[in-house]
C-alpha cells in the first residue's frame, strides 16, 4: 500500500521534490477565465546554474507568493506544473522524465514587469 503523505518524515518530503525549479517560475493568470498562464520568467531568488533556490530557508518571508509545499496544502495548490513530483504522487501517478528550467529561463530581475506577458511559454515538459 502506498504510504500516506502526512506519514512522511519532514526530510523524505524534501527529498521528494526533483529540484526541477519549475515551481519558481513566474506565473500570470487571465482575471475572466482564471487560467493560469507560465511563463519563462524565474523568481529572482532562483540560481539558474544550480537550479536551486538561494533563500530557502527564507524564501516565504522573502516572496510572499512562495508557497511552502505541506502534505497539508498540496492537494489545494492548483498550479503546481503537471510534472511535479509532489503533485504526481497526490495523483498516485508515476514521476515525469526528469526534465529542468537550467538553462532555459531568465530572471525577473531583467525583465519589466509590462514585458511579463511577452514570455508567456509553452512548455512542453512542464
Ligand atoms: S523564493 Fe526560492 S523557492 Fe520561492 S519561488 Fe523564489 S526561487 Fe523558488
Ligand atoms: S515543481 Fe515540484 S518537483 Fe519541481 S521544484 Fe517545484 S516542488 Fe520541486
Amino acid at each position: 500500500m502506498a504510504k500516506a503523505l502526512k506519514d512522511y518524515t519532514p526530510q523524505e518530503w524534501e527529498n521528494i521534490c526533483t529540484r526541477c525549479g519549475k515551481c519558481c517560475l513566474l506565473k500570470l493568470q487571465d482575471e475572466d477565465s482564471g487560467e493560469i498562464y507560465y511563463t519563462d520568467v524565474v523568481c529572482r531568488y532562483f540560481d539558474s546554474q544550480t537550479c536551486s533556490c538561494t533563500v530557502y530557508d527564507r524564501r516565504c518571508q522573502l516572496v510572499p507568493e512562495c508557497i511552502k509545499l505541506t502534505p497539508d496544502n498540496v492537494d489545494k495548490i492548483s498550479w503546481m506544473p503537471d510534472s511535479c513530483a509532489y503533485r504526481r504522487l497526490l495523483e498516485h501517478r508515476p514521476p515525469a522524465p526528469h526534465t529542468t528550467i537550467k538553462g532555459r529561463c531568465i530572471s525577473e530581475t531583467l525583465v519589466e514587469e509590462a514585458d511579463l506577458e511577452d514570455h508567456i511559454v509553452d512548455w512542453d515538459d512542464l
